[in-house]
């Protein structure tokens, strides 16, 4: 038997597909093109959620986070185990595990379980991939201290607020603080690919997208306006006001945020990059599929020559051997509290059924992603077959849920939630 690759997991928190793939993007990745020209990419890769730890948990363990129970970032999240994660199979198989991760994916997170090595950075005031945290990395890469054959988990957070800034030398071009840091993050990922063999296997994806700033000047003003907010919500007068007016004025869409994510189900926060980059195991192509993260594993394990075997209905499949099927996503904990204003969204192209499961009051909305990707009109009326179709779908789909993981969230669990997003660098 031929030894076994290293294998890269690269994962870009916050990554948009349309920013790093595709022509409307406006930054410049030569390294990230060489990846999807040379590499097997997936045209669309959907998160299971837009929040890092139930997308984590999906893509190690080829499940849904309603069969997995890891739905936010709460404490119970973070102790819940996976019954099954790709990180165990690959110590099974021979593979000395390593994890270089960020934010809430934390050494006390049962998530991480079966990694050798577990590296947790303070991200509280940006990654430092462009510095310090990622020069270390290349010098051990290159200086040989991880053990062969390898799996690498490298979760960068250089796009989450607070987004980190560019090296010094870095030419401004009118592009955004998100998109400059793309371009950083490309520079930097050339220097690793610089390093590993050919034989290795790379895996370049995203846990979720981003509400981002369209422009330098929206997010100019953005600033001054997070900036005011800042200063006035500690006087009550001017707090309420303000929230009356934002309430009233600004769009719903996004929830009045100016950034950010998992609160929604909309295609900005779910579609994700994915690309397998291997010069002697994968084959350059583009799949054009619609896949989900629960696919992830099955297919690494396909490329590696194992296989991944599941019983039930709605789980992962190798995106090599799948064709389209439906995919699912949610909302839950940073949408709100209240398990009743929680999200389900099955994507079925070129239709979208978004639903709220636990509320049966609240008639589900059907969109038609070609000629509405801004998911702005109902059209479940003009189309009642496919509406009923995709409504007795997630019937089926939640029929897989543990009641007792969909309860609200208490007001001691929802301090907790809070004080965890802050010192994430969410208010
Ligand atoms: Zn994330």
């Amino acid at each position: 038997m031929p030894p076994l690759p290293n294998v890269l997991l690269f994962l870009v928190d916050c990554l948009r597909n349309d920013y790093c793939i595709g022509l409307e993007r406006r930054v410049s990745t030569p390294t990230i093109d060489h990846l999807i020209s040379n590499g097997c990419t997936v045209d669309q890769l959907i998160a299971v959620n837009s929040l890092t730890l139930p997308c984590v948990a999906s893509i190690f363990s080829g499940q849904y986070p309603i069969q997995h129970n890891i739905r936010g970032h709460t404490a119970k999240d973070s102790v819940t185990q996976l019954q099954r994660s790709i990180v165990t199979e690959m110590k099974n198989l021979g593979y000395n595990t390593y994890a270089e991760t960020a934010g809430p994916l934390s050494r006390d997170t049962n998530l991480l379980n079966g990694f050798d090595t577990i590296h947790w950075r303070e991200v509280q005031h940006g990654d430092k991939f462009f510095d310090d945290f990622g020069d270390d990395l290349v010098h051990r890469l290159r200086s040989g201290d991880f053990k062969e054959p390898w799996f690498l988990f490298l979760h960068i957070w250089s796009l989450h607020v607070p987004i980190e800034k560019p090296p010094k030398n870095y030419a401004n071009k009118g592009l955004t603080d998100y998109e400059i840091a793309i371009e950083a993050i490309d520079k930097r990922l050339k220097e690793l690919l610089g390093i590993i063999s050919k034989d290795d296997l790379v895996i370049f994806t995203s846990d979720h997208g981003e509400r981002v700033f369209r422009s330098k000047l929206s997010q100019r003003s953005a600033k001054l306006r997070i900036a005011i907010w800042k200063r006035a919500r500690t006087i009550p007068l001017i707090r309420n006001w303000l929230i009356f007016i934002r309430n009233v004025f600004i769009s719903k869409r996004g929830g009045g945020l100016e950034f950010g994510h998992g609160y929604d189900v909309f295609d900005y926060l779910i579609h994700v990059p994915l690309c397998f980059y291997s010069p002697k195991l994968v084959q350059p192509q583009k799949l054009c599929i619609q896949g989900s993260q629960v696919d992830i594993a099955p297919t690494l394990m396909e490329i590696l020559g194992f296989k991944w075997v599941s019983n039930t209905g709605f789980v992962g499949k190798n995106l090599f051997k799948t064709q389209n099927r439906p995919v699912f996503c949610e909302a839950t904990t940073n949408r709100s509290p209240d398990h009743n204003k929680w999200l389900l969204a099955v994507r079925d192209p070129p239709f979208k059924l978004r639903l709220e499961p636990n509320n049966e009051l609240k008639e589900p909305i059907l969109f038609r992603l070609d000629k509405d990707p801004e998911e702005k009109r109902n059209v479940s009326t003009s189309y009642p077959d496919e509406f009923n179709a995709l409504k007795d779908l997630c019937k089926s789909f939640l029929s897989l849920r543990n009641p007792v993981d969909d309860s609200d969230i208490d007001s001691h669990e929802e301090k907790e939630i809070r004080k965890r997003l802050e010192a994430l660098g969410y208010f």
